[in-house]
């Protein structure tokens, strides 16, 4: 079920551009979206596409993954075992400002006249670019261009490139180049749980300041997360113009004004360079040093040699990463085929711009495009991320698999506090500790803990990396295989058989619910993985194995228990409607009135009690759907139809976290129309805002599952025993050729699915074992290309 309607800027406007995400003219009325969707990041650092003016802005943040503050979370009425600390990501502080005034006058946006316009997303060279052609009241034309980059190649690096150029008669200039700390600019609707909660007052607390030069250094810290934060800023101005230079500072301000008396046709060209730095252990002065360091590498370096190494980084992950469509009838011009490779692209450099640099962070729901969420990370990151970077981007995906083995500490000391055996990941945090304020909908998803192991599962078949797997992975599984057997037991109203009970599922809809399908499911997945990998560790690898026993205390009779709890493991079928239901009481519940549900009341959340939501059978977002894409050779493709027929008129999609999911089942059954509409609603989620909400950050999630739809839902890949496998279809209508590669142990295979064959290239490596449906192939530097006809569905 779809039920939001695509608002689209519009196109003329918007036009589509497969490398760059376009704007044409100034649109006050779609400033929010924007500033998500242009919005630069990487992993690290993330600023919204804010113009440099400092205004107008609707959500001006500047982040800093893992930078929050904490509150205490006050509950009217307590319980034990409620999270008790708050998190919450904080803007810091904007360094991007450059003011522009030409005889005095302001350049303002929305007053401007402006004879041209057009800023743009360029996804090939990983910038946000803008050029703007001004007429004054007094006829003077401006021609103001800019560049502006976070580097992924430095990670605490930002610059802005920014020229202006009076076109037909000089003029007086001020170029103020200017940063501030403590703006307090979002404006949360508190109706809305997604949005984040604003901190009334100060956050950022001065620690020290100062300038030399035309460089800037603020220092401030938080009060009670006690995290330390410099940002610096320096400039290089080149004009033939003369000028003159102030300098200011105050606490939470830093302002280098050019005076500049202009040429006609004369170009004033200033690079700003901002670096970030923060730290829980070093104090804010000591950042200074660092920043001040890297400061002087960059101002050696300059602009383009930035820009050089961004350009670099972004042709490496493209050629690792880019999903390319081509639809056969139509010639490059075809707006829909350059629109949905637009909208691949923007989704996959989204995903990068909120991971690639998170080193010993996780991803926030969000990325860095906006404070939703608070900046928490969720399941999203290993269930819908993942998968992509683990096949494009290994490197990153073991650091964020590596964020939380060191967690553990703090997953150890939750699962005590519940009283639990083993290890409890909390269901959203920035610290490591549970942050999550509504229980039912958070600590309840003990699924997290299975979906981690899941993903570290999935990462170690792709990569070969047993390293990870013995020094932290197995330590994981050893905790959390010790959490579900603590968590379940053998009822005797299930005929023995192991159940979980109070929990909650990726359905946020049902919550604490006996025996949902998808986490006893992948609970099992946990415990099999667990046993595997200690048995492995025993008998291949006995120093190994003991280090693992003395770090966990195991005793050898627990992986038999584990082993016992697999077997034996409860899985809800009903032999009826012969479904898997979603929990043991889901088929009980009375069905929601869809009929008589208005379209505007839709995401549920906003417009009814968690009851009146709770004790009906409608579902926010994919459950059992996802299991069985997950654990996808589990079941039939008869059980999947039979189940996606049964479960999809009841999923509202009011997560942005179910169409990529119900797309991929839809495709694998063959339902080629439903694989199109919810491909579509997932690929355009932030493009075309069809959730509603991009004003308050991209969709992350749902931008790593469009990936997983286009390789797994229209590709038809499986890696469900380690063996990448492809059981491409094609419906008879289907003109689109996908090509798409994927990094598998070091070697790199492209897939090229075509009309009539499917070819599989292997780009980089000695040699790859793969399998074409069940036929394996063996891919070599002799023989690197197989071609296959591909099945019609
Ligand atoms: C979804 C969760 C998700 C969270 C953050 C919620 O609306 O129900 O599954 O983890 O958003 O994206």
């Amino acid at each position: 079920m779809i039920h939001h309607e695509r608002i689209r800027p519009p196109s003329h406007d918007y036009p589509a551009d497969e490398w760059n995400i376009v704007e044409k003219r100034f649109h006050p009325e779609f400033l929010a979206q924007l500033e998500t969707m242009l919005a630069l990041g990487n992993g690290y650092l993330g600023m919204r596409g804010c113009p440099e003016e400092g205004g107008p802005n609707a959500e001006n943040s500047t982040l800093i993954n893992g930078f929050y503050e904490t509150r205490p979370i006050t509950y009217p009425e307590d319980a034990y075992g409620f999270a008790k600390t708050g998190q919450t990501i904080v803007s810091v502080t904007d360094s991007k400002i450059i003011k522009l005034f030409v005889d005095d006058e302001p350049f303002w946006l929305p007053d401007a006249n402006l004879l041209t316009y057009d800023r743009r997303l360029n996804l090939k060279s990983g910038t946000l670019d803008r050029q703007i052609l001004w007429e004054m009241p007094s006829g003077k034309q401006v021609l103001i261009t800019s560049r502006r980059l976070i580097s992924f190649a430095h990670r605490h690096v930002a610059a802005i490139s920014y020229n202006v150029t009076l076109l037909n008669a000089g003029a007086s200039l001020v170029i103020s180049s200017e940063m501030v700390a403590n703006q307090f600019g979002v404006s949360t609707d508190a109706n809305d749980p997604r949005q984040t909660r604003a901190f009334a007052g100060r956050v950022l607390h001065p620690q020290a300041r100062y300038a030399k030069e035309r460089r800037i250094v603020l220092c401030h810290a938080t009060e009670r997360s006690r995290l330390a934060l410099t940002c610096a800023t320096d400039h290089f101005l080149e004009t033939s113009c003369t000028y003159g230079c102030k300098v200011t500072h105050n606490e939470d301000f830093g302002q280098v004004a050019f005076t500049i008396e202009a040429q006609p046709e004369s170009p004033i060209q200033l690079s700003k360079y901002m670096v970030y730095y923060t730290s829980r252990i070093a104090c804010a002065e000591e950042l200074c040093g660092r920043a001040e360091w890297t400061m002087d590498r960059v101002m050696h370096q300059g602009f383009q040699q930035l820009l050089t190494s961004q350009e670099q980084y972004m042709n490496d992950f493209w050629r690792r990463s880019d999903v390319r469509v081509k639809d056969v009838r139509e010639d490059r011009t075809n707006r829909t085929t350059v629109e949905i490779q637009q909208a691949i692209r923007f989704n996959l450099f989204h995903i990068l711009q909120a991971s690639a640099r998170a080193e010993d962070t996780g991803v926030p729901a969000k990325g860095l495009t906006g404070q939703a969420y608070e900046g928490h990370y969720f399941w999203d990151t290993e269930i819908y991320l993942l998968p992509f970077l683990t096949y494009t981007s290994p490197r990153i995906a073991k650091n964020l698999l590596t964020f939380r083995y060191k967690m553990l500490p703090q997953a150890r000391a939750r699962a005590r506090e519940l009283g639990h055996r083993g290890a409890m990941f909390p269901w959203r945090t920035v610290s490591g500790e549970e942050a999550s304020a509504y229980y039912a909908a958070g600590t309840a998803q003990y699924h997290i803990n299975a979906d981690i192991m899941y993903a570290l599962r999935k990462y170690v078949q792709a990569t070969g990396d047993e390293l990870f797997l013995r020094d932290c992975g197995a330590e994981m599984l050893v905790e959390t295989a010790r959490l579900w057997l603590d968590l379940g037991f053998y009822s005797d109203a299930k005929r023995g058989k192991f159940c979980i009970n109070s929990v909650t599922g990726p359905d946020e809809y049902n919550t604490v619910v006996n025996n949902n399908a998808y986490t006893n499911l992948m609970a099992r997945e946990n415990l099999r993985y667990a046993a595997q990998t200690v048995e492995a560790l025993r008998t291949n690898d006995p120093d190994a194995y003991n280090s693992l026993a003395h770090k966990t205390a195991l005793d050898p009779s627990e992986v038999k228990a584990w082993i016992h709890a697999t077997e034996s493991m409860y899985v809800p079928y009903h032999e009826k409607l012969k479904i898997i239901p979603q929990d043991d009481s889901f088929l009980d519940r009375e069905p929601w009135d869809f009929q008589n549900t208005p379209r505007e009341h839709y995401p549920l959340l906003l417009f009814y009690h968690p009851l009146n939501i709770y004790r009906k059978r409608v579902i926010k977002q994919a459950d059992v759907i996802l299991a069985m894409f997950l654990l996808g050779n589990e079941f039939s493709t008869d059980a999947k139809k039979r189940n996606f027929e049964f479960y999809d008129p009841l999923t509202t999609g009011d997560s942005s976290l179910s169409s990529c999911v119900e797309a991929i089942i839809a495709a694998q059954i063959g339902d080629t129309e439903k694989a199109i509409r919810y491909g579509m609603a997932a690929l355009l989620m932030d493009l075309a805002d069809v959730g509603g909400n991009v004003k308050d950050g991209c969709h992350i999630a749902s931008m790593g599952g469009t990936w997983m739809m286009l390789t797994y839902g229209l590709g038809g890949m499986r890696d469900d025993d380690g063996i990448l496998a492809f059981w491409p279809r094609r419906a008879p209508e289907d003109n689109a050729i996908l090509r798409f590669p994927v990094t598998h142990c070091g070697r790199m295979l492209e897939v090229e699915i075509g009309l009539e064959t499917v070819e599989y290239a292997l780009r980089d490596g000695e040699h790859l074992t793969i399998r074409h449906e069940t036929e394996e192939l063996h891919l070599s530097r002799e023989n690197p290309v197989a071609v296959r006809p591909v099945s019609r569905t």
